[in-house]
């Protein structure tokens, strides 16, 4: 009997070849195994029936850890057998549009791990040793197949040691494509920051040893650089603060192990299971009693983004130190993409670090850390990208046509939707230069090349000056591709609706802002909507609240509020002169602030995130907005301390939630409730509220799913409140778990609109 098999899913790349080759062995059959030129992995197999009967048992029980089997195509071929032995032979050119994808960047794994610490082993301390269960793979290949020549280890020709063993069917890195030793592999060095090489037999531990005095060091990793530096000692912190013109922002960390972890911060069940994962991303924890690290950190908030060490490199960069944690951040200038380059890193980085720690192997595509957090029982993600992105999000059913989405502006990722599956980009970050646009376009085309896919249509925002609405018409005219712009909000809600395989949601999309149908500055709003509908209904909304000179008003919150304050009917003009030191003009400015407010007529918006902002102002913990989210993320934390003493009742006038008389209540009872207690009824009444208008809403349509989508849904107060409102109405509750819920969820949202309905 002769067949054939073609493989789909995530084969290659995770041991599929050596797993079939060892499968095929051991039943007796002859043939061979061989990747396509579309992620896919094709098999031909000759023998007794019956043993390719039980070969096929086989392997719909087995397959190799980090492998996902989509489809298994079987062919009967007839003719007579052609081969004496089964091997694995040169990959095939041939593809076609199989929906198969390389797997994402996979930490160390244990294996590995156990012998970077064997002194008879010869990659004793090698600080990339991987194999075929672990190491990277988005970052390092340039196109399909997924061979070594097509990646960026091409220009490390294997020793013979590492050669036996890519050829020894019996051995862990048998057709291991990142296979390297000390002898043959990528090479660590460290320099000064201006590149002269520093002598030492022992870079990365002489790193950390830097680290540990207080020195600031660009580490290069798999997918870029990361700045890293001290968690104990203020100064580094304070010079990287004033260099990086990061005031306030937190820094991610990386901890020695999961006992550092639980030295400084409270992990749970779920956070335990993220921080190991072999993802590994940074997971938002909140500071234990005994949080010991500088409070520079992660100032004035709760909580504090952690991950474990994910390659060799990272582990031994805390072998002759004693820190339980250094701070590893993104290298990424303000508003550029995360920095891949040696060269690049010396020229943009020099001024602010003290020393590199290079490695000379390419990075073929940057890959910025994964974010998340843990909201009671469920995950969300703030950022998907390395250990998650390429690999699809399943969708119930099949998309119409092939859509590329492009995302909106801030925080942006792009998504390739194919049939019934959806592959978003890594994150891009804000799209607001030619760096970051160029930086989408080479992202986006290498997503299309990896999944085989040609796009018939190109969906994008419906704010008209986007860059990223500018590109997608440009596509459209250049590649004769239909163009679909999907409002921001109804992109979140399809997003939603689609990761949960719902056919209709009311959906709670709350965040900073997106351009509204009416060309309004929207941000509170509940949306019903339908898959297979390109139109959406918005069923209620925020009050809209004066935005006092445009973007001023998200950076100085100050500005939200007095517009707010003004409405509340209360003494505006005391309260911002007493706060004018706040503004970057001071009493110029408020005084300014004040004639505009007597105008009236300016542009107003529905924004929940600028409600947030009032509320702080006014509490005096936040006046300006020096990162995104730093005023919304500052009440959270001090929220979280307190009680919903306050007890508002939502006052909704028909279907706008009153905010008004929310910041009014705020201001009368300062001094005489606690902050902390102001700033949790502050959540408590928006969640009630818009909870509200969304049940109303779902017993109007006769929806029974209501969900919560948009940046704001990554803050667990409003969701845990809006969950137990909604639930005892007897709706389900749904939130984001697989797509970011904040900006990074909107490409996939917008490729949904496009791909699932009728034009
Ligand atoms: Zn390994
Ligand atoms: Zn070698």
């Amino acid at each position: 009997m002769r067949i054939k098999l073609n493989v789909t899913g995530i084969v290659q790349g995770v041991g599929f070849r050596p797993f079939i080759y060892r499968m095929a062995v051991r039943n007796g059959l002859t043939g061979y195994v061989r990747n396509r030129g579309d992620a896919g992995v094709e098999v031909l197999l000759e023998g007794e029936a019956e043993k390719i009967h039980r070969f096929m048992r086989d392997l719909a029980v087995q397959k190799p850890p980090l492998a996902q089997i989509e489809k298994i195509n079987r062919i009967e071929l007839s003719g007579k057998k052609e081969h004496k032995h089964f091997t694995i032979i040169k990959s095939s050119q041939e593809a076609e549009t199989s929906g198969s994808i390389i797997p994402p960047d996979i930490a160390i794994c244990n294996k590995c791990l156990k012998e970077l610490r064997d002194p008879k082993d010869p990659r004793f301390e090698y600080f990339f040793i991987t194999c075929t269960d672990c190491g990277p793979r988005f970052t390092i290949i340039e196109r399909l197949p997924y061979d070594r020549e097509n990646t960026t280890m091409r220009e490390f020709p294997m020793c013979g040691f590492c050669q036996t063993e890519y050829e020894d069917p019996l051995n862990r890195r048998f057709h291991a494509q990142t296979v390297a030793c000390p002898t043959c592999g990528p090479k660590a060095y460290l320099t000064t920051n201006t590149g002269e090489l520093v002598q030492t037999k022992d870079p990365v531990r002489l790193a950390g040893k830097l680290l540990s005095e207080g020195n600031i060091l660009a580490v290069r990793g798999y997918g870029g650089f990361h700045i890293a530096s001290s968690t104990m000692l203020d100064q580094p912190l304070l010079r990287l603060r004033s260099t990086k013109h990061r005031q306030e922002k937190p820094f991610a960390i990386m901890a020695k192990n999961l006992q550092a972890v639980k030295g400084f911060a409270e992990v749970g069940s779920k956070e335990r299971e993220f921080l190991t994962s072999p993802a590994r991303p940074i997971v938002l924890l909140n500071k234990s009693p005994s949080y010991n690290l500088s409070r520079l950190v992660a100032p004035h908030l709760h909580n504090v983004g952690v991950m474990l060490p994910y390659t060799g490199l990272h582990y031994m960069l805390f072998d002759k130190v004693s820190d339980e944690a250094f701070v590893m951040t993104s290298a990424n200038p303000a508003n550029q993409p995360i920095v891949k380059d040696n060269e690049e890193a010396l020229k943009i980085l020099g001024g602010t670090v003290d020393y590199f720690l290079f490695h000379n192997r390419k990075i073929a595509h940057r890959c910025d850390d994964s974010v998340m957090r843990v909201n009671g029982s469920c995950q969300v993600f703030l950022r998907r990208s390395r250990g998650y992105a390429p690999a699809p999000i399943r969708l119930k059913n099949k998309s119409k046509r092939c859509v590329v989405g492009l995302g909106g502006e801030l925080n942006n990722t792009s998504c390739v939707l194919l049939e019934d599956k959806a592959f978003i980009s890594q994150h891009i970050g804000d799209v607001e230069n030619i760096e970051t646009q160029n930086f989408l376009q080479e992202a986006t085309s290498h997503l299309q090349r990896l999944t085989n896919f040609h796009a018939e249509t190109v969906a994008c925002d419906l704010h008209p000056k986007f860059n990223t609405t500018m590109l997608a018409k440009e596509m459209s005219q250049e590649d004769g591709l239909g163009l679909v712009q999907v409002q921001h909000h109804h992109a979140h809600a399809a997003a939603l609706m689609a990761e949960h395989g719902l056919d209709e949601i009311i959906a709670v999309t709350c965040d900073g802002y997106g351009y509204g149908s009416d060309g309004e500055a929207w941000g509170g709003e509940i949306l019903n909507c339908a898959l297979g509908s390109s139109e959406f209904t918005r069923l209620g909304h925020l009050e809209a609240q004066p935005l006092l000179g445009g973007d001023l008003a998200s950076r100085y919150p100050i500005r939200v509020a007095a517009g707010m304050l003004q409405k509340a009917r209360v003494n505006v003009e005391n309260w911002l002169i007493q706060n004018s030191a706040h503004l970057p003009h001071g009493e110029t400015e408020a005084k300014l602030i004040l004639e505009q407010l007597k105008k009236g007529n300016g542009v107003e918006t529905t924004s929940c995130g600028r409600v947030l902002d009032a509320v702080a102002a006014v509490l005096g913990i936040c006046f300006e907005r020096s990162y995104e989210g730093e005023p919304a993320m500052k009440l959270e934390s001090l929220a979280l301390a307190g009680k919903d003493i306050m007890g508002l009742e939502p006052i909704l006038q028909g279907d706008v939630l009153d905010t008004t008389c929310l910041i009014e209540a705020i201001y009368r009872n300062l001094g005489k409730v606690s902050a902390a207690d102001l700033a949790r009824s502050a959540h408590v009444y928006l969640a009630k509220g818009l909870a509200a208008l969304a049940i109303h809403g779902a017993n109007e349509k006769s929806v029974k799913n209501v969900g919560f989508s948009g940046g704001a849904a990554c803050n667990q107060i409003l969701v845990q409140q809006m969950w137990e409102t909604i639930e005892a109405a007897g709706l389900q509750f749904f939130v984001h778990q697989a797509v970011p819920a904040g900006d990074g969820g909107v490409s996939f949202g917008q490729a949904v609109v496009a791909g699932f309905s009728k034009f």
